[in-house]
């Protein structure tokens, strides 16, 4: 792979027409290790926010030797980049087959569920395998309610009074048992996890069997740009996130129990930037060659700001506006398809034209492992920069939280 010192400098020397990743792999260990260093457990990635090889082996080498896993796909990247490292398969709603695959190929024994027919499903296997129940772990995923960018406890999770009971039928088994939740992605509200653990607290003193292990899932909040015209949400770092944590397992007695986090998002947005192009600029519109069915579907979203930086090509000559004002621009994608816009607009300097290129950073969670091949178009160039995003010139745009009238 080619490497660089910064966006810029690939993008001077390749004058890329295609959308290229800047991975930057001492930034992803960096992360990595900070948060493992953080968290009072074991900390297993969530392979669904980024499973390029790429990742997973740069995860490997810096030290994580578990992985959040959910599919066959993901049980396999796994496997051939860290043939020894640890998986859990924590999809509470899973096929026979890949439950079979899990236990029988790959010797997973850790899974989670939300439902007595998931145990019966994942006992079937247990049983034509003839394994024995106690060598397998089975993590009930409680429902949790709370504030992130992105909420998943509708789809997952029991309530208390079911999760009881899910216990209880597990432990009767023979199973080994354990509690996990997954609050959701992004936190917004350092109060969301003492209120999954006051639940889980709940649930374990009714079910009065022993557990195995609590997991407190993912959803630790990324550091992404910030919208000069918004005030600052104060959202605590993940230092300040992680003593709270800590506090609160404690203050619920979790403390003294096998503890998992599943983090995905903290640990590996920062580590991709995208540099994208710009193939027209039709007044205050600018049609980019990546969109929401590519790299940018997490962004369509508009829960995210994220930071961009403009690099403007030395062979344009002239340029009309003025350099230091900064505009709203309507983003368009480049498939042909009308909802292919960014939600948001994008703040850029008004001297942005056709030509041109924008490096988006921290793009490095649920951009590409989203990516589609929709219309022929599909991403897929990597180099490898050395120099943080932040540590560059300071990004002169981004993507605003507010919307834009047309
Ligand atoms: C997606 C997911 C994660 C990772 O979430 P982040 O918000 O990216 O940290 C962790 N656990 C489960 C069960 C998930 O579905």
């Amino acid at each position: 792979m080619q490497r660089f010192l910064t966006a810029r400098d690939a993008a001077m020397s390749l004058r890329p027409d295609a959308p290229v990743y800047c991975f930057r792999p001492e930034v992803l260990a960096a992360d990595a290790r900070d948060f493992m260093a953080a968290f009072p457990g074991e900390t297993a990635y969530a392979v669904k926010t980024n499973g390029e090889k790429l990742v997973l082996e740069t995860l490997a080498k810096a030290g994580v030797t578990m992985f959040d896993v959910a599919s066959p796909g993901e049980f396999e990247a796994v496997r051939s980049v860290a043939p020894e490292a640890g998986m859990i398969y924590m999809h509470p709603v899973k096929a026979q087959s890949d439950i079979n695959l899990a236990l029988q190929t790959y010797g997973i024994r850790t899974l989670a569920l939300d439902h007595e027919d998931e145990v019966a499903k994942i006992l079937r296997i247990v049983r034509a395998l003839d394994l024995d129940p106690s060598t397998i772990t089975l993590f009930i995923r409680l429902q949790t309610k709370g504030h992130a960018a992105y909420e998943l406890s509708k789809k997952f999770g029991a309530a208390p009074a079911h999760a009881v009971e899910l216990l209880q039928r597990c432990d009767r088994i023979g199973f080994k048992v354990g509690i996990c939740f997954h609050v959701g992605s992004q936190i917004e509200e350092p109060e969301t996890y003492e209120r999954a653990l006051a639940s889980a607290n709940w649930v374990r003193s009714r079910a009065g069997v022993t557990l195995a292990g609590l997991d407190v899932g993912g959803g630790f909040p990324a550091e992404y740009g910030h919208d000069p015209r918004r005030r600052k949400p104060d959202m605590p770092s993940l230092a300040e996130i992680m003593a709270r944590l800590r506090a609160d397992l404690a203050e619920w007695g979790f403390s003294d129990l096998p503890l998992v986090a599943e983090p995905g998002r903290v640990v590996v947005a920062r580590a991709f930037s995208l540099i994208v192009r710009v193939l027209l600029r039709k007044g205050r519109r600018l049609y980019i060659n990546d969109g929401i069915w590519a790299s940018l579907s997490d962004s369509w979203t508009g829960k995210i700001t994220l930071p961009a930086r403009f690099i403007p090509d030395p062979a344009r000559r002239s340029r009309k506006g003025d350099p230091k004002a900064m505009t709203a621009f309507r983003v368009c994608g480049a498939t042909c398809d009308s909802v292919d816009i960014l939600s948001r607009p994008f703040w850029l300097p008004d001297t942005v034209d056709t030509g041109d290129w924008i490096e988006i950073g921290h793009i490095g969670a649920y951009s590409l492992s989203l990516r589609t091949r929709f219309n022929g178009f599909y991403p897929d160039t990597f180099v490898e920069v050395d120099q943080p995003f932040d540590a560059g010139e300071a990004p002169q745009g981004y993507a605003s939280l507010e919307t834009m009238a047309d």
